[in-house]
């Protein structure tokens, strides 16, 4: 089976460490795990065709899918052993059957009363063909019943159960001996709803575990395999479909049993060293040395109105390490919302400066590329250094003007939207980009500014904190810093989560903050995602703030759809203090920096993802003054909803909030899914495994700084089984 061959192209277009030995024909080669479920004998075309809507289509695939749970049939109960709550198997005979009325609500019921001599148990079905199952279930037969043990009142009973029926003359112990897939083990129950019965998808796994298992070999390396505790990887797929008998369920219920174990570090491994060898392959490239000659950065010390704090300090001088080496630094900077990182990217940009090179910075949005603009210009006019703001909204003469500047030279530093990565933007000698990030960028950007240079260093910046496990997926391939430190003097924002009807009571909490001498903000999420209703949402509030509910005050109004200058205007009238309240869509969200302002409502506040609600928190507690943050939310918040309004009462450590998140979303959403470059994960969780991630990762980059590695025979099936994945996976890999 052939792959796409543009992937493999740009992943070995690196400087490659795949090349020579793995040639390509090496996984040309068809595996039998790749065969097509429909030519699998007992598969069929209209069962595969059921797997392949669910996404199933070769064996592979279908060995890849692991039960999602796990029923408990080693041993059968009594029914005076059923208890509430508990999935049971047990033998019974039937006592009575027949129609009847649930006692409340007068439903139709058939119902069924089973006892084993140790005592009865009643089941209940709600849907049914009464005829069909009179017919059924007669008294006197004997049937083993497999379901989930419920109460009512005093009484046991259990709702549509799984039946299997003794066969006449035969004892349930023959019965029981004649059909091991079906009891006296640990039995895996498939994610399928529609097309077939738990029993026939038993009977398909294990004829496709029975044939095809053996194919699987993992490449990972013997030694590795053995200090952790890794089985073989077609025992690990035989075992996490049919646990042992004596597996703990325990640990199978929490994916934590041994074999599972194994195929998510088999996965997370070559995830890893991908990765690992992606930063090798960057770090082994040549890059521009600097010096650190304090040209620029001392002046700037001096003129900054505060000392940096530990954290900034030390994240600088692992940049200034890196900066001084004669390979590309690869660093990310992680740290809360008000960490100060713009002033160490800032810092950053001057040792790029004093070393006679151009910087780039992109933002994520034009608001935040304005803000950062406004920040840098600051500082760089001050020491007599140019700046430019390029933008999708930057007047087409000025844009041309700009460009011949930063071809020439005649720019130290531009900042920008995506349009800084167009095709248009030449730099003489670029020497560093920086990415703020927000992780709305992908690798993609990373690798487009890169090669807008000769290898430039790059630095990306994220606001929002990331949860350990996941930046070790996205960003394993770049060195972290991580900014643990608050500048001194803030006070933890005060939060609270107030129903609608309490906007009254918000508004008394404004006006009370008004009265003081300080501003407030009034946020308005987007309304059914066009931004013509959410500036209607905004601008109507805005009037009716203005007119009925404050009408001495002052207020202003922010929202996406305004021209950059329009924009500037109003942020600056807001920080100048000539706006009391300023009404805004989510445009604020990031760097706007006003310390005057010491309250927030947000309204529908449950419509905002965590992270955002965060960043939006960020803009008050800037100052000295204690700052107050109201979350209103409307009747239709969900349960998830109340629960993340809570977490933000509860904390305002931003780590935690994004645990927090991720707990309560997932990976995908909380990071707006696959843009950001997040690999599917056939059957490894992050939320669960991130034990497993740190060894494989541990062990991958220990196995990357070995250069037997992309050489030796000893170590050809692992480069082979990387290609593999890489290939075709990982959209990691596309990017060079
Ligand atoms: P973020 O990390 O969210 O980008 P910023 O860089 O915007 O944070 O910094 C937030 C605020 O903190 C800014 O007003 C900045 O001037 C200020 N700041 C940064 N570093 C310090 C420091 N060491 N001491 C005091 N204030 C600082
Ligand atoms: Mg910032």
């Amino acid at each position: 089976m052939r792959r796409k061959s543009g992937k493999n192209e740009s992943f070995s277009s690196h400087p490659s460490p795949f090349a020579p030995t793995s040639t390509p024909s090496s996984f040309h080669l068809s595996s039998p795990l790749q065969t097509p479920l429909s030519v699998v004998r007992g598969v069929g075309p209209r069962i595969s065709e059921t797997l392949a809507r669910i996404g199933l289509r070769t064996v592979e695939d279908a060995l890849y899918t692991l039960p999602f749970r796990y029923e408990d049939r080693r041993r059968l109960l009594r029914i005076a052993e059923l208890r509430e709550g508990e999935g049971a198997v047990f033998c019974g005979e039937i006592l009575a059957s027949g129609e009847s009325f649930t006692s409340r609500s007068r439903k139709r019921l058939y119902e069924v009363v089973v006892g084993d001599g140790t005592g009865q148990v009643s089941l209940k079905w709600f849907h049914f063909r009464a005829d069909w199952m009179k017919k059924r279930f007669l008294v006197g037969r004997k049937a083993f019943f497999i379901g989930e043990v419920k109460r009512f009142g005093a009484l046991r009973e259990i709702h549509h159960p799984e039946v299997e029926f003794v066969q006449q003359g035969r004892s349930a112990e023959e019965q029981l001996r004649s059909d091991p897939l079906a009891f006296g083990r640990i039995l895996p129950v498939y994610p399928l709803t529609e097309g077939f019965t738990q029993k026939t998808a038993r009977k398909i796994w294990k004829e496709l575990i029975d044939r095809f298992a053996s194919g699987a070999t993992s490449s990972v390396p013997e030694e590795i395999r053995r200090r952790r505790d890794l089985m073989a990887l077609d025992e690990a797929l035989r075992r996490a479909h049919w646990p042992e008998n004596t597996a703990s369920l325990t640990d199978l219920e929490k994916g934590r049993d041994p074999a599972r174990r194994t195929l998510v570090y088999d996965e997370f491994f070559f995830l890893e060293l991908g990765l690992a060898l992606r930063r090798r392959g960057v770090v082994l490239e040549e890059g521009i040395p600097f010096q650190v000659a304090h040209r620029y950065t001392k002046p700037l010390a001096q003129m900054l109105p505060y000392r940096l704090t530990d954290a900034q300090r030390r994240v600088l001088g692992e940049i200034k390490h890196d900066l001084m080496q004669p390979h590309p630094m690869n660093r990310l900077i992680q740290g809360d919302v008000g960490s100060g990182k713009t002033v160490v990217a800032l810092m950053a940009a001057l040792v790029a400066i004093e070393n006679e090179t151009q910087v780039a910075v992109v933002a994520p949005t034009e608001i935040l590329a304005e803000q950062h603009f406004l920040q840098f210009r600051r500082w760089l006019d001050a020491l007599g250094l140019r700046t430019v703001l390029l933008t999708g909204s930057t007047a087409a003469r000025e844009k041309r003007e700009a460009l011949e500047a930063i071809r020439e030279g005649a720019i130290h530093l531009v900042v920008g939207t995506h349009a800084v990565l167009q095709e248009g933007v030449e730099f003489r000698r670029l020497g560093l980009g920086i990415i703020d990030e927000q992780h709305r960028f992908g690798v993609r950007q990373r690798g487009v500014l890169r090669r807008k240079g000769e290898n430039p260093h790059i630095l990306v910046m994220t606001a929002t904190p990331i949860p350990r496990t996941l930046s070790l997926t996205l960003y394993g391939d770049l060195a972290l810093s991580i900014i643990d430190e608050m500048p001194p003097g803030r006070t933890p924002v005060r939060t609270r989560v107030l129903h609608e009807r309490q906007r009254g009571k918000a508004y008394e909490l404004v006006a009370h903050e008004l009265s003081a001498g300080h501003q407030a903000y009034i946020v308005y999420p987007l309304v059914e995602e066009s931004e013509k209703s959410d500036l209607g949402a905004a601008s109507e509030g805005a009037q009716k703030l203005e007119a009925e509910i404050f009408p001495d005050r002052r207020t202003g109004l922010l929202h996406g759809r305004m021209k950059p200058e329009e924009k500037e205007a109003v942020m600056a009238a807001f920080k100048n203090r000539e706006i009391d309240i300023l009404v805004s869509t989510t445009v604020i969200e990031v760097g706007i920096d006003v310390p005057n302002a010491t309250i927030m409502v947000v309204e529908h506040a449950e419509r905002f993802g965590l992270a955002q609600l965060h960043q939006l928190r960020g803009r008050v507690g800037r100052g000295e003054a204690r700052s107050t943050c109201l979350l209103l939310r409307s009747d239709r918040c969900s349960e998830d909803g109340m629960r993340r309004l809570q977490v933000m009462e509860e904390t305002t450590d931003g780590f935690r909030i994004a645990e927090a998140d991720l707990q309560i979303r997932g990976p995908g959403e909380f990071l707006g899914t696959r843009q950001a470059g997040l690999p599917d994960f056939r059957v490894a969780d992050l939320l669960r495994d991130g034990r497993i991630l740190e060894e494989a990762k541990q062990d991958a980059f220990e196995l990357a700084e070995n250069p037997a590695l992309l050489v030796d025979d000893t170590y050809r099936e692992v480069r082979r089984t990387l290609m593999e994945r890489w290939g075709n996976r990982l959209e990691l890999a596309s990017v060079g």
